[in-house]
């Protein structure tokens, strides 16, 4: 069975001060035993966060595909392991936009990932020209063709996959529950057809773009949703704390 996860985006926000606040805010309160719950914050604070936080795992919004050496500014999975991190993000759409990271980089990535054993959430969804042409399948499923269904079996199993459609990210405007549903069951059914239907019902997949607790229980509620990558409401203590329990 997939695992439910919530996870929290915190982008470019917070500082020293504020991040550590509010990891101790969410490690207070009581959470369901049965959910992963995962906080990416701003990775010159990845260590602070790591030591105040209890039971809660943190990511990296970012990382390098290469090992290490004179890539001014990166920073590698290596690094990232050596702070306490776990898991990071790959092909989240800010990245594929402002930083023009394309399906064959964010390969790079998944491969570096699973060289280094380092966990992921795998990113992808339409920008809203797309939807309204009506190519938003065919379009999330060349970004996993592209990018992750190149991975072997063994590799594909327990993985993470966020949907996330780019109309819905930080705009306010939710997908619906049927919008979504319908977008899990199709990755959930292309990744039976690659792989296998075990592998498929291993997989976790996310729903992330304006979740909030006000709509989080109906979209969790769906078959095939498996949690949320959540991006405004992770910088609340009581929000994100209502989102782990929304399940
Ligand atoms: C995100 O950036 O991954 C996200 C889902 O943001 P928001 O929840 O703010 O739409």
């Amino acid at each position: 069975m997939a695992k439910k996860i919530v996870a929290g985006n915190w982008k470019m926000n917070l500082n020293a001060d504020s991040a550590l606040t509010l990891i101790k805010g969410i490690s207070e309160v009581s959470l369901p035993s049965d959910v992963r719950v995962i906080v990416f914050p701003s990775s010159v604070f990845i260590g602070q966060v790591v030591e105040a936080s209890s039971g809660i795992e943190v990511g990296c919004q970012n990382f390098s595909n290469e090992d290490k050496g004179a890539f001014t500014g990166e920073i590698s999975i290596n690094q990232i392991k050596s702070i306490g991190a776990n898991v990071g993000l790959i092909g989240h759409s800010e990245r594929r936009a402002y930083y023009k990271e394309d399906n064959a980089l964010l390969k790079t990535k998944v491969d570096q990932a699973i060289k280094e054993n380092f966990d992921f959430i795998f990113c992808c969804g339409e920008p809203l020209f797309i939807r309204e042409e009506g190519k938003e399948f065919s379009f999330v499923r060349e970004q996993l063709n592209e990018s992750l269904f190149h991975l072997t079996s063994d590799q594909m199993k327990n993985r993470v996959i966020a949907y996330e459609p780019v109309w819905a990210i930080g705009t306010g405007k939710t997908a619906s529950s049927i919008q979504a549903e319908d977008m899990h069951l199709s990755i959930r059914s292309w990744i039976t057809e690659k792989y296998s239907a075990e592998i498929a019902s291993s997989v976790s997949i996310l729903y992330g773009g304006s979740c909030k607790p006000s709509n989080a229980k109906e979209l969790f509620a769906c078959p095939n949703v498996d949690g949320g990558l959540i991006g405004g409401a992770a910088l609340d203590v009581d929000d994100f704390s209502q989102l782990i329990k929304s399940f």
